[in-house]
C-alpha cells in the first residue's frame, strides 16, 4: 500500500484553502452579534473587491443556482421575452429557469464546444426589440468554453435589456469589468474560485437592474435580491446566514487580496494554458473549438476510448477526482480544473499522471512531453 492523498481536481467543488477550513471550525457565532456583523460587512467588501465593482452585492445561503434563480425571479416578470445564450448544460439551466418563471426565452443555441457569438446577440436584440434581458455564462463549465462577455456587454449596454451573467466559474478566472462592460447582474458561487465549500451564492446588481425591479410584478420571497443586498451592506442578512462559510470566505478573501484579483486570474490562465499545451503535446484534442476557458479545460478522450476510463484511473490509481463530461458529453471528454486553489505543483502531478493513465488505456505516449509543456509555461510564468 502507498499513501494516496485524496485530491479534488474538479471545477466545483474545488480544493479548499486550509486557513479557510480552520476559520470555519471557529467557535459558534450568533449572526446578530456585533462581531458577526463585522464579519459579514467585511465579506461583502471583499466580494466587491473580487467583482472590481461598486455595485450592490447580495449573498445567499444556497448553491450558485440560487443566485441565478434570484436574478430571474426578482428582475423579470412572467410573459417577458428574454434572450438566452445556450452553449452547454449551464446555458440550458438559464432556459429552464426562464421557463419556470413564465418568461419567454429566445434561445441562441450553439453546439457543445462552441460559444454564442456577440453578433448573434446583436442580431437577436434587433429582431426582438422587446427583449428585456440577455442571459449568458461567462465560462460554460460543461464545455470549457468562455463567452466574449465584453463585446456582448457593449452591445447590450446600448439597449434597455439587462445583461445577466452567470460568472460562477468566470469570477477569478477571467477578466470581467462589471461596470465598464455593463454586467447588470454577475453571479458567483463559493465552491469555485473562492476556495471554500458549497453553500454561498453571490450576485452583484447594477442601478439599471434595480430600476427595472422597482416596476414590480415579480414573484419571490426567500430569494429577495434587494433584502439580501441591503441587509448585507449593513452586515445583517434577512435570514440566518451560514456563519461558518462566511468566516471561511473572509479567510480565503484575505489570501485573494494578498495575491490580488489579477493574480488569481493570471494563476488560472497560466494553468489553463499549460494544460492545453500539455494535452496537445500528448496528441489529444481540446473540446473547445474556440475561446477555451481558463476555469476548466475540457479534453477529448483518445479516439475510440471512453473518457470515463481516464476519470476512473485518476480515482483508482491516484485518489484524485477529475470531472467527466455532463449529459451527452459524458464518456467523450474529461475536464481538468484550474479555478481557485490550484498551483503548478498540482498541474505537474496531474499531467505526469495523465501520461501514465493514457499509456495504460492504450494511447501511445511519448513520456515527458506533457510535463515538458507544463515546464515551458511555468518557466515563462516565473520569468525564467
Ligand atoms: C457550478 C456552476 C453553477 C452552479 O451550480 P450549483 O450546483 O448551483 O452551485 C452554475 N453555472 C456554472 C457555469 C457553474 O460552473
Amino acid at each position: 500500500m502507498h499513501i494516496r492523498k485524496l485530491r479534488l481536481l474538479t471545477p466545483g467543488p474545488t480544493p479548499l484553502f486550509p486557513p479557510a477550513i480552520r476559520a470555519m471550525s471557529a467557535p459558534d457565532m450568533h449572526h446578530r452579534t456585533k462581531d458577526f456583523i463585522e464579519v459579514y460587512k467585511g465579506v461583502v467588501a471583499d466580494l466587491k473587491y473580487l467583482y472590481g465593482s461598486d455595485n450592490d452585492v447580495a449573498v445567499f445561503c444556497s448553491s450558485g443556482s440560487g443566485a441565478m434563480e434570484a436574478s430571474v425571479s426578482n428582475l423579470f416578470t412572467p410573459g417577458e421575452k428574454v434572450i438566452v445564450c445556450q452553449a452547454g448544460k449551464f446555458g440550458e439551466r438559464w432556459t429552464k429557469m426562464a421557463k419556470a418563471f413564465g418568461l419567454q426565452p429566445v434561445v441562441l443555441e450553439k453546439p457543445y464546444g462552441e460559444p454564442v457569438e456577440p453578433e448573434q446577440v446583436e442580431e437577436a436584440l434587433k429582431v426582438n426589440p422587446d427583449a428585456t434581458g440577455v442571459f449568458v455564462q461567462a465560462s460554460e463549465t460543461s464545455t470549457g468554453v468562455a463567452h466574449d462577455v465584453e463585446s456582448m456587454g457593449k452591445i447590450i449596454q446600448k439597449t434597455d435589456a439587462l445583461f445577466v451573467v452567470d460568472a460562477i466559474t468566470g469570477l477569478g478566472t477571467m477578466p470581467l469589468d462589471v461596470d465598464g462592460w455593463g454586467l447588470d447582474v454577475c453571479v458567483g458561487g463559493s465552491q469555485k474560485a473562492v476556495m471554500i465549500p458549497p453553500g454561498l451564492a453571490f450576485a452583484s446588481v447594477s442601478e439599471k437592474a434595480w430600476k427595472k425591479r422597482e416596476k414590480g410584478g415579480n414573484r419571490y420571497f426567500y430569494f429577495d435580491l434587494k433584502a439580501h443586498a441591503e441587509g448585507g451592506a449593513e452586515g445583517n442578512s434577512p435570514f440566518t446566514p451560514p456563519t461558518s462559510l462566511m468566516l471561511g470566505l473572509g479567510a480565503a478573501m484575505q489570501y485573494i487580496r494578498e495575491i490580488t484579483r489579477e493574480g488569481l486570474i493570471d494563476n488560472a490562465q497560466q494553468l489553463a494554458r499549460a494544460t492545453r499545451d500539455a494535452a496537445l503535446a500528448l496528441g489529444l484534442e481540446l473540446f473547445a473549438k474556440k475561446n477555451p476557458a481558463s476555469s476548466v479545460t475540457a479534453i477529448k478522450a483518445p479516439e475510440g476510448k471512453d473518457s470515463g476510463l481516464v476519470v476512473k484511473a485518476y480515482r483508482d490509481e491516484f485518489n484524485s477526482i477529475i470531472a467527466n463530461g455532463q449529459g451527452t458529453m459524458k464518456g467523450q471528454i474529461f475536464r481538468i480544473a484550474h479555478l481557485g486553489y490550484f498551483d503548478f505543483h498540482d498541474l505537474f502531478a496531474t499531467i505526469a499522471e495523465l501520461e501514465l493513465i493514457l499509456a495504460g488505456i492504450g494511447h501511445p505516449v511519448d513520456f515527458g512531453k506533457g510535463v515538458a509543456a507544463v515546464q515551458k509555461v511555468y518557466a515563462e510564468a516565473a520569468g525564467k
